[in-house]
């Protein structure tokens, strides 16, 4: 578990499912070249960025945001024993997150929200869990926000073609047990848990990605999924990853992040970087750097 935070009277912390060397930069962002390595070699390597094998170090977590009155898990990784022939990094995998999460002080049944920033199969994992043969929600007592863009267009491809179900199956087990126990909403282009929570769309790394900025007491967070991937593409924000849909308005989406970021001095919190896992944005020329917190 990493050290708490707060925003404001808010706190905030982070289960980790796994850290590992995910995937080649070359294959990530098609613009990367060694020049790149040398160019960030003040921050890059060996945090983010394994020389050796070339790969970005990328963590799957969840994080945690404890309000006056909601307990809120923002994305769930891939979840255990799911049967993922076609995507070895998520295939039976057995982590320790729900020990952690309870670690973390949270009971299943204190979970009021489960916000899915898209429904890819490293975000809806923990959404369910086997029991007796089949997946139920996780989280008795929670209401699950999917994006409607994304259910839309994930349940279209699941159904067109259910010899290659979506997601490689995590639609399945991830999703579809939610809405049938009548336990998701879907949200549309914007949607307030309450004053201090309000979630945005910002589509194109999936049809309907969205975003939730947290307020309290001046401060704010802005919990921003896989707009972007790595902190490479603060500084490179036109970099689209090779999982974005619709690269032209994911390279738009994440630039008005990062605008918002560096405008209203909101922490980032992606979904994959590495420690220090968060930080602020800054203006740098065309682009941006960033503060990684400490
Ligand atoms: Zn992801």
């Amino acid at each position: 578990m990493a050290a708490q935070r707060q925003i404001g009277a808010m706190r905030l912390s982070r289960v980790e499912e796994m850290m590992i060397p995910l995937i080649e930069a070359g294959k990530m962002f098609a613009a990367f070249t060694p020049e790149h390595e040398t160019v960030h070699k003040d921050w890059l390597s060996p945090t983010y960025f394994d020389p050796q094998s070339k790969r970005l170090n990328m963590s799957i977590h969840t994080w945690v945001l404890r309000t006056d009155h909601h307990t809120i898990l923002i994305d769930t990784c891939f979840g255990n024993q799911r049967n993922r022939p076609g995507f070895r990094d998520g295939h039976q995998l057995d982590t320790p997150w729900l020990h952690n999460l309870a670690a973390a002080g949270v009971k299943r049944e204190q979970v009021d929200f489960v916000l899915c920033t898209h429904l890819h199969i490293d975000h809806v994992g923990w959404n369910t869990i086997e029991e007796n043969g089949r997946f139920v929600p996780t989280f008795p007592n929670a209401r699950y926000l999917f994006s409607k863009a994304d259910f839309d267009h994930y349940n279209a491809e699941n159904e067109a073609n259910p010899e290659r179900p979506a997601q490689h199956g995590a639609f399945n087990d991830g999703v579809l047990p939610i809405v049938a126990a009548g336990k998701a909403d879907m949200v549309g282009a914007e949607h307030a848990i309450d004053d201090n929570l309000l979630i945005r769309s910002a589509p194109g790394h999936t049809p309907g990605s969205i975003t939730m900025q947290a307020t309290s007491k001046g401060e704010q967070g802005l919990f921003t999924g896989d707009i972007l991937h790595h902190p490479l593409q603060v500084w490179h924000p036109e970099w689209n990853s090779r999982f974005c849909v619709d690269p032209p308005a994911a390279a738009k989406s994440r630039r008005r992040v990062l605008e918002h970021c560096a405008e209203h001095h909101a922490l980032m919190l992606p979904a994959h970087f590495a420690a220090p896992h968060c930080g602020y944005v800054h203006r740098q020329g065309d682009a941006f750097r960033f503060e990684f917190t400490r």
